[in-house]
Formats: C-alpha cells, sequence, structure tokens
C-alpha cells in the first residue's frame, strides 16, 4: 500500500504560523506586501499567481500583481526592480521566472534587496544558503523539506536523491537536505539529464525528490521498492475530457508506483500547496525583517 502524502495539512500549520505572526501587527501599520512582477502574456506563471492571489487574500497579506509589458522589455524589469527596492510599502517581491531572451533574470533578481527577494533565489540568498545562513529559501525547496519532515520520511543520515539540479528549484533543495539542522543531514545524490543510470544511481535512496518537469519519469522499473517519493515535478498533459483540455500531472507515475513505493505526494495537492503557504511565510519574515530594520513601512 503506498501512502498518499497530502500538503494539506503542512499548508495549514504554515498558515497558522503566518497568521498568528500577521496578527502582531500594531494599529496603523502596513500589512505585510507581496508584489509580484510578471509579464503580461499568458505563460504557466498565471495559475501560480492566481494561487498566490487567493492565499494572500485568505491570510490577510496585501497582494500586488505587477505586470511588465512585452513592449518595454528587459529595462522596464529593471526599473521596477530598483523602484520596488526603494518603496517601503513593498515587503516581499517575486520575479517571474523562467523569462526568455532578452530578459535577464539572473540580472533582475541580483539588483533585488535580499531582504525582499522572498524566492530566495537571488546570489545573496543562495549565496547564504550554501553557508547555512539563509534569509530567504526558495519556497519550492522549503516546501518539499518542510513535507518530507511532516511525514517523518527517511531523511536524517539517510540515502536520498534529488533529481534536477536548477539553480532555483533542485540545487537548494539538495543544500537544503545537506544542511547540518535536525532532521535533515542527509546523504545527497544529485542526478540530472546527463546522468548516466538514473536506476543505478537512485538504487540505494530511501527518499527521492523529483524536479525534473518529465512527467512518467519516476516508475516502479526505475525507483527501488519501497521508497518514498516528494513529487516537485509540476507538467501540464493534454486531457481532452477537462475543461480546458489539459491536466496537472508530476514526474512520478502514480499507477505504476502503488504498491511499489512506499509514499508518494500527489500532484496536484501535495508539494503545490506547500509552496504558496511558505511563500506567504517567506513574505511575512521579510515584513518583520524590514520592520526591525526600520526599512518597511
Ligand atoms: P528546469 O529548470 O527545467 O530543471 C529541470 C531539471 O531536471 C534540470 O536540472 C534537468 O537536468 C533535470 N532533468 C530533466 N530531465 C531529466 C531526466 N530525464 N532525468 C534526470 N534529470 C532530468 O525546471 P525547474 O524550474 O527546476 O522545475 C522543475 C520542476 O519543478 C518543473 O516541473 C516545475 O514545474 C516544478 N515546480 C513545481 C513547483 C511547485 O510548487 N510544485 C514550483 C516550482 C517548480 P539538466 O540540468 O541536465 O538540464
Amino acid at each position: 500500500m503506498t501512502e498518499r502524502l497530502e500538503g494539506k495539512p503542512v499548508a495549514e500549520a504554515i498558515d497558522h504560523a503566518t497568521r498568528a505572526a500577521i496578527a502582531s501587527r500594531k494599529m496603523g501599520e502596513a500589512p505585510p506586501t507581496l508584489v509580484s512582477v510578471h509579464r503580461d502574456v499568458e505563460s504557466p506563471f498565471r495559475f501560480y499567481l492566481r494561487r498566490q492571489e487567493k492565499a494572500a487574500a485568505r491570510l490577510g497579506i496585501r497582494f500586488l500583481p505587477q505586470s511588465i509589458s512585452a513592449a518595454d522589455g528587459p529595462a522596464a524589469l529593471l526599473r521596477t526592480v530598483a523602484e520596488l527596492n526603494r518603496d517601503p510599502g513593498v515587503h516581499a517581491v517575486l520575479l517571474e521566472h523562467p523569462l526568455p531572451a532578452p530578459y535577464d533574470f539572473l540580472e533582475a533578481v541580483s539588483g533585488l534587496r535580499p531582504e525582499k527577494d522572498v524566492d530566495g533565489v537571488g546570489p545573496l540568498n543562495l549565496g547564504r544558503l550554501v553557508s547555512q545562513r539563509p534569509v530567504h529559501v526558495p519556497p519550492v525547496a522549503q516546501a518539499a523539506v518542510d513535507l518530507a519532515l511532516h511525514y517523518q520520511l527517511p531523511i536524517e543520515g539517510e540515502p536520498v536523491a534529488v533529481v534536477g539540479r536548477s539553480e532555483t528549484v533542485g540545487l537548494p533543495l539538495a543544500l537544503l537536505l545537506l544542511s547540518r539542522a535536525a532532521g535533515r543531514n542527509a546523504t545527497v545524490t544529485i542526478a540530472h539529464s546527463r546522468t548516466r543510470d538514473l536506476k543505478s544511481a537512485l538504487k540505494q535512496c530511501r527518499t527521492i525528490f523529483s524536479c525534473a518537469g518529465r512527467p512518467g519519469l519516476l516508475n516502479r522499473g526505475l525507483v527501488p521498492e519501497g521508497c518514498a517519493i516528494v513529487d516537485v515535478g509540476l507538467s501540464s498533459v493534454p486531457d481532452p475530457g477537462r475543461p480546458g483540455g489539459s491536466r496537472a500531472v508530476g514526474d512520478a507515475d502514480p499507477v505504476s508506483l502503488d504498491g511499489w513505493a512506499s509514499a508518494l505526494t500527489p500532484v496536484p495537492g501535495g508539494v503545490g500547496p506547500v509552496t504558496v503557504a511558505e511563500l506567504m511565510a517567506s513574505t511575512v519574515r521579510a515584513w518583520e525583517l524590514l520592520r526591525r530594520s526600520g526599512a518597511g513601512e
């Protein structure tokens, strides 16, 4: 029997702490404010944007989507980042990524104040993660770890794998799992598209975090029997029977893994809701940091 690891109870526990922090707000003080900067075109980020908006409304966070016109281009993005840095009423900023050329995401996020970089993907925040003193950690990486800790998956001192090595998902997740914090201290294998023999790389692993964005990649032919799987992957596949003609899937094939894996996070309903809760928690942390330093309203 494969245990289904729902994200909802984990997200609810994080939201509970977020609400308590917001309740400390003094009379007349500005609420935590998150600005989500996105392009004015249809992209997968739109879906995430709607979830951010709903969660913010539920928790009492002011949410301000800000669109960048494709006609204005990369210079407008850099100007927007500079303005948001200066604005004391803005505590947290999220930049859409990935961004197509001619946008330079790294250049834009490098210009963002680290306290406001709630996605934790700017060079300073990633560097601080390496030195084990992060200000903000990418919410999706934190979500995968918190979900695994909540369900007490084998992590501490255990062989675990992260499939995927992007700077925004796989790599920070691997660093978090490797860190010396209680419950982590994992022995981490990082696999990627050039890994010659993925099955051998995963052979010893008791918990596998998949962040490849490749539907069906993880199946019973690939992963060891009894492993736990945290499925971070999120892809859209055609499904004429669904409204919109498509549905969201992860990297794991739940049918093949049923009765083979010990536990699996569903997609949707696993890492996704926890990621949004983590983003809101980071927004409140940014608000507290800026309040303490006197730089926020
Ligand atoms: P990405 O930049 O495309 O990176 C994918 C990573 O997977 C790369 O490191 C790639 O290797 C590796 N990979 C691709 N195919 C592989 C294969 N067949 N075998 C082994 N490794 C393979 O994507 P990302 O931005 O990191 O996002 C990863 C996934 O997480 C996506 O599905 C994304 O939608 C999802 N995501 C989910 C959430 C959530 O809230 N649930 C949030 C953010 C992202 P190379 O480095 O060699 O190319």
